[in-house]
C-alpha cells in the first residue's frame, strides 16, 4: 500500500443511514458524519452534490487471477457460442503458441470433446479451453504432447483405454508449472472493479494455497490490487495468509459427476472447523446441495459455514439450511447471463428453485453477492438489477417471487465478508470504505447502474475518481 493518506471531507452527500450530511475522513477511516462537518487543514473537500455515499461494495466470490487474463483468452460458452460452428469461428485465430479459451459449455458440442474432437477445431497448435465451472481443462493433442514432454501426467489427466483423453481435472497448479507462467499482475483489473464501486474481494479458487497468497500479498503492498482481500482457499493457507489479508473460508468444490468420497469430504470440513475457519461448498445442482447438507449434517456446522451459489435450492433443503444457520453467496445475475439457457435445461420441477433470493432471505437465512468473474460479470450492479427484476437476456422471468427490493439487493453486496451475517455500516470508526453516486439513492435505486459512480474510496483513498466530470443529470438542490 501507498503511504498515509490526507483527510477528506465529503459535502453533501445523501449518506447511507444518514440521510443529507457531510462525511470527514481521517487516517483511512470515517471521522465524523453530521450535518455540517467544518473542513481541517490540508484536506480535500468533495462536494457530492447530493449523490448517495454508501459503504463500498464487496464481490464475496470472485476469481481474480481467472479474471485478470480473460483479456487474453477466448470466450467459448453462452450465450456468444453456442454450436459448433461458432466454436469453430471463435478458435480459428491465427499466429504462434497456445490458444487459451474459457467459458466451455456442454451445450456447445454436447458434452465434453476429447483431444481428437478439439483437433478438428485446432489441429497445428495447442489449445486449452476451460470449462465453465472452472474446474477443468479440455486439451487438444499438440496441447497435450506440449505438457506431458514437460511434466510428469498429474493423477487429475484423464486416460482410458485408448491413452489420455485431453480432460484436466483440478490441476491448475500443476498446469501453471508445467506451463512455467506466474501469476497474473491485478492493477488493471483492480481499477476495473475499483469503477463499480468495489472496495474488497474474497478471492473463492479452490486451490489457494502459499503461491497464492504470496502474489496477492505482493499485488496489495505494491500497490497493484487496491481493494481489500479476503482469501479463501485449501487447508494449508492458514499458514500462508499474512499481513494484510483476511482468511477467508476452506472451499469444497463439488461436482455432481464425481462427487468425492462422503467420509473425506466429512473430515475437510472438521478440519476447516479445527482452524475456526468456515467451509464454503460449491453446490450448482440439487444433487450437490443434498451431498453437501449430508455432510454438514454429518461434520457439525458453525457459523459462517457457506454454500457459494446455491443455484437450484428445493424447499426442503431450504429448511435444512435454515435450520443449521447456513448463508449463501449467490450471483443473481446468472438469471440474466444464463437464464434463458436454465428455461430449456433445467426441469421444470426446479425452476422455481433457480437462485433463490427472496424465499432465503424470508427463511433468515443471511446472503450475500459475488459474480464469480471471469465466470460471471464483473459489475455488481448488473447483478443488483437482475436480483430486482429476475429478468433473462431475453426478458424472460425466472422466479419473480424470488426479486428483492433495491436495497436488499444492495445489502448483498454489504454484508462483511468474514460475518455475512454483518452488514457493514457507515458509522465513525469504520474502515473509509466508500462508493460515491452521481445522484441520490431515491433516484439511483431505480436504474442500479454502475454509470451513477463517482468516486471509489478504500480505507480513505480516493481509487477511482470521475468527481470533475460534469454529472449526467441535474440534481436538486
Ligand atoms: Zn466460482
Amino acid at each position: 500500500m501507498a503511504g498515509p493518506t490526507s483527510p477528506l471531507l465529503i459535502r453533501g452527500a445523501d449518506i447511507l443511514g444518514f440521510g443529507r450530511g457531510d462525511m470527514f475522513i481521517s487516517d483511512g477511516r470515517i471521522a465524523q458524519i453530521g450535518r455540517s462537518v467544518p473542513a481541517a487543514d490540508g484536506c480535500r473537500t468533495i462536494d457530492a452534490r447530493g449523490g448517495a455515499l454508501l459503504p463500498g461494495l464487496h464481490d464475496h466470490h470472485i476469481h481474480l487471477a481467472g479474471l485478470a487474463v480473460r483479456g487474453s483468452s477466448i470466450w467459448c460458452g453462452p450465450p456468444d457460442v453456442i454450436s459448433a460452428e461458432d466454436l469453430a469461428a471463435k478458435l480459428s485465430v491465427t499466429g504462434p503458441g497456445w490458444i487459451r479459451a474459457i467459458g466451455y459449455h456442454e451445450s456447445v458440442l454436447d458434452g465434453l470433446p476429447d483431444a481428437s474432437q478439439l483437433d478438428r477445431f485446432v489441429p497445428g497448435r495447442p489449445l486449452r479451453m476451460q470449462h465453465r465451472s472452472g474446474r477443468m481443462w479440455l486439451l487438444n493433442s499438440a496441447a497435450l504432447d506440449d505438457l506431458l514432454s514437460r511434466s510428469d501426467p498429474p493423477p487429475g489427466l484423464e486416460r482410458n483405454a485408448s491413452g489420455y483423453t485431453g480432460r484436466l481435472f483440478d490441476e491448475d497448479d500443476w498446469l501453471r508449472t508445467a506451463l512455467g507462467s506466474t501469476p497474473p499482475d491485478f492493477a488493471l483489473i483492480s481499477a476495473e472493479l475499483a469503477g463499480y464501486g468495489i472496495t474488497g474481494l474474497t478471492d473463492m479458487s479452490p486451490h489457494n494455497g502459499f503461491e497464492m497468497a504470496h502474489h496477492f500479498a505482493a499485488q496489495c503492498r505494491s500497490g497493484s490490487l487496491a481493494q481489500n482481500v479476503t482469501l479463501a482457499g485449501v487447508l494449508e493457507l492458514t499458514d500462508a495468509v499474512s499481513e494484510g489479508l483476511a482468511l477467508g473460508p476452506v472451499k469444497l468444490h463439488l461436482h455432481e459427476a464425481e462427487l468425492p468420497d462422503f467420509d473425506k469430504a466429512v473430515r475437510l470440513i472438521n478440519a476447516a472447523h479445527r482452524q475456526d475457519r468456515a467451509i464454503a461448498i460449491h453446490c450448482v445442482s440439487e444433487v450437490e446441495l443434498v451431498f453437501a447438507l449430508a455432510a454438514l449434517d454429518e461434520a457439525g456446522f458453525r457459523p459462517g459455514d457457506r454454500i457459494e451459489h446455491a443455484s437450484v435450492t428445493p424447499p426442503p433443503q431450504l429448511e435444512q439450511m435454515a435450520a443449521m444457520g447456513l448463508t449463501v453467496c449467490s450471483q443473481p445475475h446468472f438469471v440474466e447471463e444464463r437464464g434463458d439457457r436454465y428455461l430449456l435445461d433445467v426441469e421444470p420441477r426446479l425452476q422455481g428453485d433457480l437462485y433463490r433470493l427472496k424465499s432465503l432471505a424470508d427463511a433468515g437465512i443471511p446472503l450475500a453477492g459475488g459474480s464469480d468473474a471471469p465466470f460471471g460479470n464483473a459489475d455488481p450492479w448488473r447483478a443488483m438489477q437482475a436480483a430486482v427484476s429476475r429478468l433473462t437476456a431475453t426478458g424472460q422471468s425466472i422466479g419473480l417471487e424470488e426479486a428483492l427490493s433495491p436495497e436488499e439487493a444492495l445489502s448483498l453486496y454489504l454484508a462483511d465478508p468474514v460475518d455475512l451475517s454483518r452488514a457493514r455500516k457507515l458509522e465513525p470508526g469504520a474502515d473509509a470504505d466508500l462508493c460515491l453516486l452521481d445522484r441520490p439513492w431515491a433516484k439511483a435505486r431505480t436504474g442500479l447502474s454502475s454509470g451513477d459512480l463517482v468516486a471509489t474510496v478504500i480505507s480513505g483513498r480516493i481509487v477511482h475518481d470521475c468527481i470533475n466530470e460534469p454529472p449526467t443529470e441535474s440534481l436538486p438542490g
